[in-house]
């Protein structure tokens, strides 16, 4: 068969199983209201109809109705969508885009194009161990740190070594946090920890892999604002990544193995709670009954594994603790000069994370608890709940859209006067850090994770 031959029966596969697979109810679901329209951060960038969700359903219909073949524009549109899934919580007739999102990207990852394949398949193969066994994690981050601290980043930074690298490349390489090889567990010495004064529950903690090297620190603070509220936390030790970045570029089989395990050791653990610090992984967390609907044996085990899993934000608020507090700004404010004098008061802003919010439909806890907080000046982003282009690897494979659409968020950010940008999400937290440095304002603007903030104030 020669290659123009091969290309055909590509295509070919990939368009049967877009037929056979797409839910053409949730197809037919969509009334074309375009209610949609100003929640998608792609259709608000380009104004583009096709870059819009009812867009992007009208050409998955049009391909499983055989009108349109599944061609390089039609792949275009689905990369370019960022799965924030800002769509679904406005949409009247409850179209589950992010299932039909997931149906098409499964069949252009199954039949990509061999140039295309090859490196994606190559990348997969070679991250999947790392990414199963945190042993190996640990492994690759001991290499960066080694890089990040023994002069040699700073060396590449000051002889503009790393010119050769795109140039979101070179950004991300600089605003990337130091790597902590040990890890959670080595930095707070165990895997099981008793709750301070009256217990609330036992609770697992998912410390997931990108977070648990690069924002160690983030997970330690999990750890010790869920005891002193009154749970006693467990670090299951064989638990794996949750499988988003997989699961979103289409490889629905790696992520399914690594939900089983998950699924398996939180059984093990007998948690009442599982507590997920970032909203990509918990929304991945809270679907593993869809992704494994299919497998009898595990769907229940997942269904009861998806309804234990909680953001850190709402265990938080179950907490007694946590409801005291105003009691205690109240307090500290009548005992000092009027807040708008006061030079402790800080300016804090706060950026969804798509996934918390749209997914796991806790984007409000967040923001409660930051109500909450003495010495603290929330102000809403304007356009907050707008996804800032991060996407977990999306501004790495779309970097002109991620930069214009954090761009934007950036603007926003101003308007607030805020000195401290929170979010929910490692890669929200480092997408806003590419934002502030684009607008040079790190003297200015820091980013941190809700946790990290929460902790400074709270546990002294
Ligand atoms: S809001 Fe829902 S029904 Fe309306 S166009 Fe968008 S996806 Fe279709
Ligand atoms: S998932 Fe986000 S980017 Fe994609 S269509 Fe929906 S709103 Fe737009």
């Amino acid at each position: 068969m020669n290659s123009r031959e091969q290309d055909d029966q590509r295509k070919g596969a990939l368009k049967q199983q877009l037929v056979n697979t797409l839910d053409y109810e949730q197809l037919m679901n969509c009334m074309r209201c375009g209610f949609c329209q100003p929640a998608c951060p792609t259709f608000h960038q380009t104004g583009l109809e096709a870059a819009s969700p009812r867009g992007r359903i009208a050409l998955m219909k049009a391909v499983a109705d055989g009108l349109m073949e599944p061609d390089e524009a039609f792949k275009q549109q689905m990369d370019l969508c960022l799965g924030c899934r800002a769509c679904e919580p406005v949409c009247p007739s409850d179209v589950k885009y992010g299932q039909l999102l997931e149906q098409t990207k499964d069949a252009l990852f199954e039949h990509a194009e061999p140039a295309g394949a090859i490196p994606l398949r190559g990348l997969h193969k070679f991250a999947k161990p790392i990414f199963k066994r945190h042993r190996r994690l640990r492994l690759m981050s001991t290499i960066l740190h080694a890089y990040q601290r023994s002069g040699l980043q700073r060396l590449a930074n000051k002889g503009n070594l790393l010119r050769w690298l795109p140039a979101h490349m070179q950004t991300m390489e600089r605003i990337m946090p130091h790597a902590d090889s040990r890890g959670v567990v080595k930095r707070v010495g165990g895997h099981r920890f008793e709750a301070k004064g009256e217990r609330i529950g036992t609770v697992g903690l998912f410390r997931g892999c990108i977070m648990d090297v690069l924002f160690t620190e983030t997970n330690v603070n999990t750890v010790r604002l869920l005891t002193e509220s009154g749970y006693d936390v467990v670090i299951p030790k064989e638990q794996s990544c949750c499988g988003a970045l997989f699961s979103h570029s289409g490889d629905r089989d790696t992520a399914r193995e690594f939900a089983k395990q998950n699924v398996k050791v939180f059984g093990d653990a007998k948690v009442d709670y599982i507590a997920s610090n970032a909203g990509g992984c918990g929304a991945m967390l809270v679907e593993y009954d869809h992704l494994l609907a299919d497998e009898a044996e595990w769907v229940g085990p997942a269904r009861e594994f998806a309804v234990q899993v909680k953001d850190i934000s709402e265990l938080l608020l179950r907490s007694q603790r946590w409801n005291q507090l105003p009691e205690a700004a109240v307090q500290s404010k009548t005992a000092a000069q009027p807040e708008t004098t006061r030079d402790d008061t800080v300016t804090v802003t706060y950026q969804d994370s798509c996934h918390l919010r749209n997914v796991m439909r806790a984007g409000e806890g967040p923001r409660q608890l930051l109500r909450l907080i003495p010495d603290t000046n929330f102000v809403e982003l304007e356009g907050g709940e707008v996804c800032c282009g991060s996407a977990g690897i999306y501004n790495l494979v779309q970097p002109q859209m991620a930069n214009d659409i954090v761009d934007s968020r950036m603007e926003a950010v101003r308007d607030t006067k805020a000195s401290i940008i929170l979010t929910s999400n490692p890669g929200c937290l480092l997408q806003m850090k590419v934002g502030v440095e684009r607008e040079k304002a790190n003297d200015r603007i820091q980013v941190m994770h809700v946790v990290d903030y929460f902790a400074e104030k709270i546990l002294k």
